[in-house]
């Protein structure tokens, strides 16, 4: 799932000032699952934008929406009707749904009222943590299901870099190293050839929309081709 934090509160009150109808729409599936931006989370929002703007002799409104997914046009059409009466939309879902809902209703101004910061898994009660970076070339079947993207600082490709010691990161010591979890994962299994190719680097113009990649950066792992 995609996980996201909610904006500073003193920038969303500045995002939304200058507006006298805004609707802050919740998105009810990522971003609700991580006690973000679902319905409960955008009704605490404007009930706090309500105080706020009343403490400041400001007449803004403050009305609630929350769709299944901000992501899918079919829901979008749901509010439709809420935000022809508004000025403004403060939308508290991923950057993805905030850019769809901008889109969609391009004659109104769409705020982004929370911060996406990556995907990840329920850890614990309330404890996100990130194992994906979206990079399109994914290396789990290599790397024993363990993202050196997302979990190593350095994004090593071919690791460990180094600086590992006794299992922990050089970056960060209170964490394990990336690479040793990826070692031990592969010894496990039998898979420690798996380390044996060198991963070519990334050539990351293949994520630009269109973008021709020369043939000099075809990769990649040739012991597995
Ligand atoms: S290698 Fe890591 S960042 Fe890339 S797609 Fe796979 S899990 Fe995601
Ligand atoms: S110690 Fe391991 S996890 Fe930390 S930066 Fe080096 S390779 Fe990455």
């Amino acid at each position: 799932m995609i996980v996201a934090q909610r904006k500073p509160f003193a920038e969303i009150a500045q995002s939304v000032s200058g507006f006298n109808r805004v609707l802050v729409a919740g998105c009810g599936t990522c971003v609700a699952v991580c006690l973000i931006g679902g319905e409960k989370e955008a009704g605490i929002l404007a009930s706090q934008l309500d105080m706020g703007a009343q403490i400041k002799g400001d007449e803004c409104t403050f009305a609630v929406a929350c769709v299944e997914r901000q992501c899918d046009r079919e829901f979008l059409d749901e509010l439709a009707p809420q935000v022809a009466e508004h000025e403004a939309v403060l939308s508290l879902a991923c950057g993805a749904g905030i850019s769809f809902l901008a889109e969609r209703f391009s004659d109104t101004p769409v705020l982004a009222g929370v911060n996406t910061s990556f995907i990840g898994i329920n850890d614990d009660v309330g404890v996100w943590g990130e194992r994906c970076r979206s990079c399109r070339d994914c290396l789990l079947s290599l790397t024993g299901g363990i993202c050196p993207q997302a979990l190593c600082p350095k994004g090593m490709l071919n690791g460990p870099c180094g600086g590992a010691s006794e299992g922990k990161c050089e970056a960060d010591p209170l964490k394990d190293c990336a690479w040793a979890l990826i070692w031990e994962r592969l010894e496990n299994t039998g898979r420690l050839s798996n380390l044996e190719p060198i991963v070519a680097a990334r050539d990351h113009a293949d994520n630009l929309p269109g973008a021709q990649v020369h043939p000099a950066y075809e990769r990649r792992y040739s012991a597995h081709e």
